[in-house]
């Protein structure tokens, strides 16, 4: 008997909720459809009349239910999209921002990490080789034309009295893409010069090159090597000198010159030859391939800074990335 009365008044319990759900629903879309009304008529729009088509206005409410729920996706994904780009550009301000601080860190950011992952880029060790006194002609272009051939690098370091002369090697030179710089203007030894004369010598240089080619700022190669404190804080740029010395000035043998650049040369060397003497370009034709072959990447000393992540310093004397006086 118990469980028959509990299962009565389970079926009673039952059937009420069900009968008040049916009203429930009927009477929220009483209410919706008159809230409908209020709202398009406030707006001005001509008013769907529940009485006289229920299910138009039950469809009403079901677009305008999904237009709205349209707007809210589309916001969501606008809101979505912002994100995106707001994360993208702060991913990017982070890549920029890890990319300065590895500059800032200077040489000693130079980790074994970094020269593996250098290692894995250009598969092999680089090298500048950096040409002074030129432009000459005859010289330049046989060596232009080495370079030009084995998609190599280089700096041409350019006395500014020459470039008058020589100005249609010089175009040569920086059309093709290497790397102009200067020589100072007389190659004079800076160390001896006033204070005047050492700016004279940098700036008039600079613009000499600025009436045929488009450089600003280029780096300086100081005859004979000297830059002593006045030198490098009046320079207004880098100054560099080399790490490996073909000593093609004083042996002017080709053969010489290949032996000793081969039996010295190491990573990340800048190495200093003439645009003057044809024994250096001979030399060139052979160590060009020959380097090469031996897993060296030809450079400008712009690039070898940029390959190392050395930032070049105005005011300092470098003999190669990493190794300054
Ligand atoms: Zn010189």
């Amino acid at each position: 008997m118990l469980s028959e009365e509990n299962n009565r008044r389970g079926k009673k319990k039952s059937g009420h909720p069900f009968f008040w759900g049916i009203l429930e629903v009927f009477s929220l879309l009483v209410m919706f459809a008159a809230g409908i009304l209020a709202v398009q008529k406030e707006d001005g729009e001509e008013a769907i009349s529940f009485s006289r088509h229920p299910l138009i206005t039950i469809a009403a409410v079901a677009d305008s239910f999904l237009a709205e729920q349209k707007v809210i996706a589309a916001a969501e994904s606008a809101g979505d999209t912002q994100k995106e780009l707001t994360e993208q550009k702060e991913g990017e301000q982070g890549e920029k921002e890890g990319e300065k601080s590895l500059e800032e860190a200077g040489k000693e950011d130079e980790s074994l990490e970094e020269t593996k992952k250098d290692e894995e880029i250009f598969d092999g060790s680089a090298i500048a080789l950096t040409f002074d006194d030129g432009p000459f002609t005859v010289v330049t272009n046989r060596i232009l034309d080495v370079l030009l051939e084995y998609d190599a690098g280089a700096t041409f370091f350019v006395v500014g009295s020459r470039i008058e002369m020589y100005s249609d090697t010089l175009k040569r030179i920086y059309e093709n893409g290497f790397e102009v710089a200067s020589h100072t203007w007389s190659h004079q030894n800076l160390d001896k010069l006033s204070d005047e004369e050492i700016k004279r010598e940098i700036e008039d240089t600079e613009d000499g090159l600025s009436k045929y080619i488009s450089v600003k700022n280029v780096l300086v190669r100081p005859p004979y090597g000297s830059a002593n404190e006045t030198v490098r804080a009046l320079a207004g740029t880098s100054l560099i000198n080399w790490s490996l010395d073909s000593q093609d000035w004083k042996s002017r043998d080709a053969d010489k010159i290949i032996k000793h650049i081969l039996d010295t040369v190491q990573d990340g060397d800048i190495i200093l030859m003439h645009d003057l003497y044809d024994c250096t370009a001979e030399a060139v034709e052979s160590l060009v391939p020959e380097l090469i072959e031996r897993g060296y990447r030809l450079v400008s000393v712009s690039e070898l800074f940029r390959i190392k992540k050395i930032p070049l310093e105005e005011g300092i004397l470098y003999r190669k990335p990493g190794d300054h006086y």
